[in-house]
């Protein structure tokens, strides 16, 4: 089974649809809409600019936010499309539907070399439905606009979508030089990793990743679990958290794996301190605990100085080391050294450093952190996960030719 490359298709003169995925954060409350991190964005780059390059037309399909299958003026593309043509230093023609008339003239005025954004795809409900005729009749559609189908969204390959599985199987596809490379890094994680292999683990909620840490303790040789979701860890080795984020119906399967990472002998590394707050917000009275003494009505949000200490040697002695959730609420400064000091660890590390997209991807940039320190910053959070459980990915698989 092989997965084509860009420069294994003739697109010189072609009409090529790509699937991005530049589903980016914008600036609350600000308007008219302003972007706050354009990293997706920048992320697909270089394969447009190769397309454009090789004489192709593009047809930019993508998603933004989670419409309700109909045209919401908080979700169009209009500001992606500026953005987008400031990076490329290009025109960016943008249609104002995905598939209706305004979509249709412009793609079929398209000329070699011009690109071309379709509005968001999610306005379509026929993008996210479970029926597959459904999907098939818009995949048709969009395939209809191209002659090639690049897959460029990492974000979304974990997903059954007309843009991502249908249209794949409609036009001579292959994956974009991101999706490649996103599938190069977790391959390499999944069937070889260099080791000792450490993953650091936050983020909210432990049950978001369940999956991922029952296969991860057959494969890793230190799991490292910091953030929100280390409460329910804590709590299931008997320590009191206070107010903090509990997973109560947790307990169980959390105390399945620790006795599970004994037997495999994976090494599990909890933190021993925490910042305390009185109030979840940036300017809560806030100290620093030992993980027994956390007391009634206070609420943990970061990991503390020890932990950070004990965490850093980890990733430095490490091989490989794969991170995905904050340790603590990073987006505000008080709670935000826990994160920071897993992310400078990585990127003092020789050690192939990967960062599972979603909201670790945007704590390096938010926290400013030299992005090309890491190995590997994934541009998608559910799809890196997924990957890392060892699960087939639809828009991946569909992408394999025999
Ligand atoms: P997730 O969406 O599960 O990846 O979680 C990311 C979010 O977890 C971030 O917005 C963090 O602010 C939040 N987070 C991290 N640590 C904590 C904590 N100790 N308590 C509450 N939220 C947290």
């Amino acid at each position: 089974m092989t997965i084509r490359s860009l420069s294994d298709l003739d697109v010189a003169g072609r009409r090529v649809l790509v699937r991005v995925d530049f589903n980016v954060p914008f600036k609350k409350g600000v308007e008219p809409r302003e972007i706050s991190d354009d990293g997706r964005i920048r992320a697909a780059l270089p394969t447009i600019s190769h397309l454009v390059e090789a004489g192709a037309s593009v047809v930019l399909a993508t998603h933004l936010g989670r419409p309700k299958g109909e045209p919401a003026a908080e979700f169009t593309l209009e500001p992606v499309a500026v953005r987008l043509g400031e990076l490329l230093s290009a025109k960016v023609i943008y249609a104002t539907d995905v598939t209706g008339s305004d979509a249709q003239l412009k793609v079929s005025n398209l000329q070699i070399g011009e690109v071309l954004l379709l509005e968001n795809v999610r306005f379509d409900p026929r993008e996210t439905s479970k029926v597959a005729t459904e999907r098939e009749a818009l995949a048709k559609e969009l395939a209809s606009f191209a002659d090639f189908f690049v897959s460029e969204g990492f974000g979304v390959v974990h997903r059954e979508q007309a843009s991502v599985t249908d249209v794949a199987k409609l036009l001579p596809h292959a994956a974009g030089l991101l999706v490649e490379a996103e599938i190069r890094v977790f391959k390499k994680l999944l069937e070889d990793p260099d080791r000792p292999y450490t993953v650091v683990l936050g983020g909210s909620k432990v049950s978001d990743k369940l999956g991922v840490i029952s296969h991860l303790l057959t494969k890793v040789n230190t799991l490292i679990v910091g953030g929100g979701m280390c409460f329910t860890f804590l709590k299931a080795q008997g320590h009191e958290v206070g107010n903090s984020l509990l997973e109560m119906e947790q307990i169980e399967t959390v105390k399945g794996f620790l006795s599970s990472a004994i037997e495999n002998n994976v090494k599990v590394l909890l933190p021993v301190d925490i910042v305390v707050a009185d109030a979840f917000a940036a300017d809560a009275n806030h100290k620093v605990v030992s993980i027994q003494n956390i007391e009634d009505g206070w609420i943990g949000l970061d990991i503390g100085p020890k932990s950070c200490e004990i965490f850093t040697d980890a990733i430095s002695t490490s091989k490989t080391v794969v991170w995905n959730g904050p340790m603590g609420v990073f987006e505000m400064e008080a709670f935000a050294a826990g994160t920071k000091a897993v992310a400078n660890a990585m990127t003092q590390s020789s050690a192939m450093t990967v960062v599972g997209g979603g909201d670790s991807a945007a704590a390096v940039r938010v926290l400013k952190l030299d992005e090309n320190k890491f190995t590997h910053i994934s541009t998608g959070g559910g799809a890196s996960l997924e990957f890392l459980e060892g699960k087939t990915l639809p828009g991946i698989a569909v992408l394999e030719d025999k």
